[in-house]
């Protein structure tokens, strides 16, 4: 038999382990924010792959956005050095859970088993690709000691708050500098036949209407900052959508709806505050004098971001040509450059060809709509060689009864054992 068969073995004999793994992963809460259990977490990881042979570092993101002594960003990278010099493979896996939200009928951290699956919060986005690349890193290790280079999982925090006390610290501090690793996959929950090659760019801006306050019985006393900002809206109804909906994306993005350049208006704050749900009184006549706009842009490669920022001026001063007392500002929260790795660097290759040995299908390539832990590998690490590819249906991220499939997790395993021994390997052992 050969060694691809005995991997396959190895995986099929773990399928107990990989599912009580997933289950161990759900069960340790690392809700974010604010960011519980981090360092609990990495220590459960320690734990698990201390006994298989890996040198396992803590690092805490000290200082960086969210990082407090509260809540402190802890992160876990390990690392097992092969018996020859070669390329390192790493796997990165967040290990922050988003807010359980309502509808559930399971216990979001009970790590329920029932007809295959595996529930709770963080299932599929993404602990069960985590546990998925432990179990094919431990069987790959398994049938083939000798490997060559070096295999590095990590466990990071922050993800879903954009990764600046996670992969984004790591990056900053030479983790993923192309001398030290060289292959990354992500095991985000991307379907275990796809493979997911970046993604479409963000600008977040906050967009500030101002006005003059004045008694809300005489409102041409004063001047009103929501009126102001509801032209604005009305100006990004007229003419910025349909502009949007005409930008059209070579990238292989999924959804189809995210094909085209998108804008969310993500939140609207004019006027005095809201009041607490035990305020008994009414609110008090005011002309609001300033009112908030969040708006959440996603951009194409082929968009520039400069262009992206131009067009939203061009909206606010298409609404002062009309309005003689409109005043504004525009703040940028975040801005992310869109993200694709080429089709035919090595991980892309040695991954698609693993789908097509392990499943008997072509690789679907796709983009994802909103981001993800790639940014901070392309644009801080330097490193190009990076995908997206993990067990789980993505449309079940961040709903209520999360699940994973225990199939999808044992398949994707193979997958990516498969894809390690193909580059760390001996010479030919995967075909
Ligand atoms: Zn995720």
């Amino acid at each position: 038999m050969d060694q691809q068969d005995r991997l396959m073995q190895e995986i099929e004999a773990r399928r107990e382990d990989l599912t009580a793994l997933c289950q161990d992963l759900i069960r340790i809460p690392t809700l974010n924010p604010p960011g519980d259990n981090y360092r609990a977490i990495c220590e459960f990881l320690e734990r698990r792959l201390t006994k298989s042979g890996f040198e396992c570092e803590f690092i805490r993101a000290h200082g960086a956005k969210g990082d407090s002594d509260k809540y402190p960003r802890w992160n876990l990278v390990a690392r097992r050095e092969g018996a020859h010099p070669g390329d390192c493979v790493h796997f990165n896996s967040h290990t922050d859970v988003v807010e359980v939200g309502r509808g559930w009928t399971t216990d979001p951290f009970g790590g329920e088993v029932k007809d295959g699956k595996v529930y709770g919060r963080g299932a599929c986005d993404m602990k069960g690709g985590l546990a998925a690349s432990i179990v094919a890193a431990e069987a790959f290790i398994a049938v083939c000691p000798d490997y060559a280079g070096a295999i590095e999982i990590s466990g990071t925090a922050d993800e879903e708050s954009g990764g600046f006390g996670g992969v984004a610290y790591l990056a900053e501090q030479g983790y993923f500098s192309p001398q030290r690793v060289q292959h990354v996959i992500i095991p985000e929950p991307l379907n275990k036949d796809r493979i997911c090659l970046g993604h479409r760019g963000v600008w977040w801006a906050e967009i500030e209407t101002y006005g003059e306050i004045a008694h809300g019985s005489m409102p041409f006393l004063g001047d009103c900052a929501v009126r102001h900002m509801g032209a604005v809206v009305h100006e990004m109804e007229e003419t910025l959508f349909p502009a949007l909906a005409l930008k059209r994306t070579d990238m292989p993005v999924v959804p189809e709806g995210a094909k085209q350049s998108t804008m969310n208006i993500n939140s609207i704050h004019g006027g005095e505050n809201e009041q607490e749900a035990d305020y008994t009184g009414l609110p008090s006549p005011c002309v609001p004098d300033s009112c908030r706009m969040v708006i959440d842009r996603r951009f194409l490669i082929e968009e520039n971001i400069d262009d992206v920022q131009a067009e939203i001026h061009a909206v606010l001063q298409a609404v002062k040509d009309r309005r003689a007392t409109f005043s504004y500002d525009v703040r940028e929260l975040q801005r992310v450059l869109p993200s694709m790795t080429e089709k035919s660097a090595p991980v892309v290759q040695t991954v698609a060809r693993a789908i097509t040995r392990v499943m008997g299908t072509d690789p679907q390539y796709v983009v994802s709509p909103g981001t993800y832990d790639q940014k901070h590998i392309d644009r801080i690490g330097r490193l190009q060689n990076c995908i997206a590819y993990g067990p789980g249906i993505l449309d079940l991220a961040h709903k209520p009864d999360e699940y994973v499939g225990i199939q999808d997790m044992v398949d994707s395993a193979k997958v990516m054992a498969s894809g390690l021994l193909d580059l760390l390997g001996p010479p030919a052992a995967a075909s």
